[in-house]
């Protein structure tokens, strides 16, 4: 027969922990929630993995970044779902899903029945075999997605200190990672296809200040090429990268960072997807009423760009899942989720915020010799996106209550020179 809740939660990362937070806080009874989770701890802020969690000194470790500290929330250990009658299942993976019939199989054989399904799977890394590169199992190569892959990566990373690692990729992860590196005193060298560092996102003129940091670190960046095979030693270790622009890097580990897919497999004919990921509507209700979608795997009506979209962005995650427990609690309350997108990235003492869609012009301001500067991105005459670095938090917010007031912008020349004030007087 198997065990039966009103909610089940597929998932147990970030999208789980902030779900659970908002149930409790809008009145839970033991015993009406469960999440199973492959992972075998207590849902975690994962974007700690790639900051505080490599750091030399005083490394984050759990419990201390359950979620939803990131938030400035709880902190929801173990014991916390114990105390709130919330079945933690951890270590456990869903075999399957049948939406039909309201239940689900976990590996090790259980059926479990739900009434309100919320799906929470997030996304696994790209692998290196998917683009034609075998060999990424070896030992000393790193992907870093969830805490196991964290672990590793400083196990190999203590084990060749002073060494030379490769990084693959040029992204937000890649660059945390490269980073993390250069304080755990390896020599860095970035390797990705791009003409420079954070291309979905950043500008030229961005990116060279973040790349002339790096540089003036010891990181050395090779654009413009990839990967085309990695060199073995006897014990099956890799010793050098291989790119296809004919260069050879000897390497001590590789960390690889290139990319993610939403984990929807479960669903794939029982529910509607698209781009890549799984639709719902702004209630995050997918194809079948009885089942939701959040964080990461939701494909989601975002205003700002007047289209649906995936974002895999942890203010997303957290905040879709809140929303998601309101409308599932409270229908007739709740409206549509209304976001404005919000991505952050921390690496060195840098810390940055980008709001909105990077759609349009970009305006440059502040001081890009100095620690804060940012741009906006003006579309059609209106401010539809804005980037800080360094910025206070009153600053921030600053930037995100402009970008999410769509304000009019006449003259970009005269927005470049107001730069922040213009957002500080709105
Ligand atoms: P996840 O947090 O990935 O959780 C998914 C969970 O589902 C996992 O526990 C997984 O094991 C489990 N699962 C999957 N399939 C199954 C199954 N079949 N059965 C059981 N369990 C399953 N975003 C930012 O905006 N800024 C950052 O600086 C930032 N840094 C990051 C750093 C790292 C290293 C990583 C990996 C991500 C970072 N992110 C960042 C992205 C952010 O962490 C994600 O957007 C967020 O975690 C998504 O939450 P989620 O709950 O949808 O998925």
């Amino acid at each position: 027969m198997g065990r039966e809740f009103e909610y089940v939660i597929v998932g147990g990362g970030v999208a789980a922990g902030y779900t659970s937070l908002e149930f409790t806080n809008r009145g839970l009874s033991h015993g009406q929630l469960c999440i199973i989770s492959e992972e075998s701890v207590a849902p975690y802020e994962r974007p700690t993995l790639s900051k505080g969690f490599l750091l030399p000194e005083s490394p984050a470790r759990l419990p201390l970044f359950h979620t939803c500290v990131g938030a400035n929330e709880e902190l929801l250990t173990p014991q916390w779902y114990e105390e709130h009658g919330i079945e933690l299942v951890l270590g456990t993976r869903v075999e399957s899903v049948d939406v039909g019939h309201k239940t689900l199989l976990t590996a090790p054989g259980e059926t479990i029945h739900y009434q309100i399904l919320i799906i929470a799977t997030g996304a696994q890394a790209l692998k290196l075999e998917e683009f034609g590169v075998n060999g990424s199992e070896a030992e000393n190569i790193c992907y870093l997605r969830d805490l196991a892959d964290a672990n590793r990566l400083v196990n190999v990373m203590q084990s060749c200190t002073g060494g030379s690692a490769v990084v693959i990729g040029g992204g937000y992860l890649a660059m945390e990672c490269a980073a993390s590196l250069v304080s755990n005193k390896m020599d860095v060298t970035m390797v990705f296809p791009e003409a420079h560092c954070m291309p979905r996102l950043f500008t030229p003129k961005i990116a060279t200040y973040y790349e002339d940091y790096y540089q003036s670190r010891g990181v050395k960046f090779i654009r413009g090429t990839i990967l085309s095979s990695f060199e073995f030693d006897s014990n099956g270790k890799v010793t050098a990268v291989n790119l296809r622009d004919g260069n050879r890097i000897p390497a001590d580990m590789v960390v690889v960072g290139i990319g993610i897919r939403p984990n929807t497999s479960l669903f794939k004919g029982q529910l509607r997807m698209e781009k890549g990921g799984i639709k719902v509507n702004g209630k995050f209700q997918t194809s079948n009423s009885s089942v939701y979608a959040v964080g990461d795997v939701a494909v989601f009506p975002v205003d700002l760009y007047g289209r649906i979209h995936r974002l895999e962005h942890v203010d997303s995650a957290r905040k879709s899942a809140k929303h998601a427990v309101a409308a599932i609690l409270d229908p007739d309350k709740t409206g549509e989720f209304e976001y404005l997108p919000l991505f952050y990235s921390k690496a060195f003492a840098f810390s940055w915020r980008f709001y909105g869609d990077n759609a349009g012009e970009a305006v440059h301001f502040g001081d890009y010799l100095g620690t804060t500067f940012g741009a906006y991105w003006i579309n059609n005459g209106r401010l539809v996106g804005s980037f800080l670095e360094g910025g206070t938090e009153e600053e921030f917010e600053a930037i995100g209550n402009a970008t999410r007031l769509k304000l009019t912008v006449d003259d970009p020349d005269d927005l470049g020179r107001q730069g922040l004030n213009f957002a500080l007087t709105v």
